[in-house]
């Protein structure tokens, strides 16, 4: 699109996290366009909305094989834009997306037809349906730590329903959300059907109050919380995806060499700039220092790097740094010890964190309370079930947790117990992977769900329908009520009854219908 004069044009320089040179530059979307691609957005939908799904799921089709083809050149241009390592590019971000599309490729027409309801007895003569119905336009905001899924997933979603789409993905990465828009231009969808708006939190907030149809957001709290509010003042609907701190609970009886090698890549996987990264490593007193000596050997064969062999990238952000410094800073300060890493004063300059975990620290700390997003893994021992569930339950979020034990009676027990969106029994991570599940958090990690029938039904109105023939002229409940009430009376008692009164139903009903005019 170029409507606005060129002098407006605004360049973000695009950084190399792992290098630190500057590798591209991206034009960002001038605000005075957002309602141009609003515009264009309703335009698209009038008729991609009524495109059948098969139809739509055909260019989905067309899409994965594209993404297939491209997958190391895409690799690459995640590695590039987040300095993450190649096989977290190809296992965690593209992988994921690919499956997705593959899950609502064989799902979307039964999920999104029309669904059958029974019609109570009482209805007699009707029958009910639910259909779904797509909403507009959806706006996807996206943030950088898995540029591609978390960008493409809700897209996907969006499009299968028939709505049409506009994405702002990070400016963090803003490489991957312009290999985006291309890959949904060469994949053929019709003009206007996807659009995407480039820039950061100006761009983004501009098009909150462009007025879409629906919101779908993956970022931090405390932009969610400046999102809800504003798509309050005009009732739009959002789904929320935010921020994690998830627990790690290790009892005595776990296979504690599987723990370990869980909780340092649950960890340190993806530098821990993951929404539910293992953050806080609950142990059970009685196994700690065996634990923990297992857990150091873990984090100390990591190799960092980039390159194609290497187990941990870079940070991608470098506000985050000073995030995880000033958790790190406090805890130290405060007495805690480290077990594996380096104080924040010895860190090499650069985006490369060492992995770091640390004992000794308080429930109170920043380190147990907040989100880090990065490398950092504080430990802390329990001794009974109960103080590890509410250690677990301790913090305002609930997004993953993960429970280990070879005795499954309790494993299940405690997870019943945990407020989380989702828990993990003898592994980390890994309900995300498994897309007929749903994701999503409870308390401050978000509202609403996504994978799954759900992550498609919610881009739909769902709209309930109830069909009848049409040929009595009058129905039992409409006027003229005179003689009615001892009827319905009866009707009611004997229906409602325990033990329903066939007879006195029957005798009723009749004697309505008979009442009919
Ligand atoms: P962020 O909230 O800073 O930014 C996310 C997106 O929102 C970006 O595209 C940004 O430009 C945009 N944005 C920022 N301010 C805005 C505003 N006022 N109005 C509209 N848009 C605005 O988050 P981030 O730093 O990109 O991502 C890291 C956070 O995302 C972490 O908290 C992490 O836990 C969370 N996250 C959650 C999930 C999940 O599925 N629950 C997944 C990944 C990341």
């Amino acid at each position: 699109m170029n409507v606005h004069p060129v002098e407006e044009v605004r360049r973000i320089p695009v950084t190399s996290p792992a290098t630190g040179k500057i590798i591209a530059e991206i034009e960002e979307t001038p605000v005075h366009e957002v309602p141009f691609f609003y515009e264009q957005g309703r335009k698209a939908f009038a008729s991609w909305s009524t495109m059948p799904i098969p139809n739509r799921i055909g260019f989905l089709r067309k899409l994965k094989q594209m993404i297939v083809n491209e997958m190391e050149e895409i690799a690459r241009v995640i590695s590039d834009d987040t300095g993450k390592v190649l096989t977290e590019s190809i296992v965690a971000d593209i992988m994921p997306t690919l499956d997705a599309i593959d899950h609502i490729i064989r799902h979307a027409e039964k999920v999104l037809g029309r669904q059958k309801v029974r019609t109570p007895l009482l209805l007699f003569g009707k029958k009910s349906f639910i259909e779904y119905m797509p909403r507009g336009v959806v706006l996807v905001i996206s943030p950088w730590n898995y540029p591609l899924q978390l960008a493409m997933v809700p897209m996907i979603s969006a499009l299968a329903g028939g709505n049409s789409v506009i994405l702002k993905p990070s400016e963090v990465t803003p490489l991957v959300g312009k290999y985006i828009e291309d890959l949904f231009k060469r994949s053929g969808f019709p003009e206007g059907t996807i659009q995407v708006a480039h820039g950061g939190k100006e761009v983004g907030a501009a098009f909150t109050a462009g007025k879409p149809d629906y919101i779908f957001f993956t970022g931090s709290v405390r932009t969610g919380k400046i999102i809800q509010q504003q798509a309050a003042k005009d009732l739009i609907p959002t789904t929320l995806e935010l921020g994690g701190k998830d627990p790690m609970i290790v009892f005595g009886d776990a296979n504690l060499d599987r723990a370990a090698k869980a909780a340092a890549w649950g960890a340190f996987t993806n530098s821990g700039q993951v929404c539910m990264s293992a953050e806080r490593l609950y142990v059970e007193r009685t196994v700690y220092p065996e634990f923990l000596e297992k857990l150091q050997g873990e984090v100390h064969s990591l190799r960092q790097g980039d390159d194609i062999d290497a187990d941990v990238g870079s940070m991608t952000f470098p506000a985050q740094k000073n995030v995880v410094r000033e958790q790190l800073d406090e805890a130290l300060q405060r007495g805690a010890k480290l077990v594996t890493g380096l104080k924040p004063e010895d860190w090499k300059e650069g985006m490369y964190l060492p992995p770091t975990v640390v004992t000794d620290v308080e429930q109170d700390m920043k380190i147990i309370q907040d989100e880090t997003f990065g490398p950092l893994l504080p430990v802390v021992p329990f001794d009974t079930e109960e103080e590890a569930i509410a250690y677990a339950n301790g913090t305002a979020y609930g997004l993953n947790a993960s429970v280990w034990t070879r005795d499954r009676e309790k494993a299940r027990r405690v997870s019943s117990r945990l407020v989380s969106g989702a828990v993990v029994i003898n592994d980390v991570i890994i309900t995300v992977a498994n897309h007929g599940l749903p994701f999503g958090g409870a308390k401050e990690s978000g509202i609403g769900r996504y994978h799954s029938e759900a992550g498609l039904r919610i881009f739909c109105h769902e709209k309930a329908i109830m069909e009848d023939k049409g040929f009595l002229n009058s129905e039992i409940q409409w006027y003229p009520y005179k003689g009615k009430y001892p009827l319905f009376l009866n009707l009611f008692k004997s229906y409602f009854s325990e033990k329903r009164d066939w007879v006195t139903f029957a005798r009723n009903y009749i004697s309505l219908l008979r009442n009919n005019k």
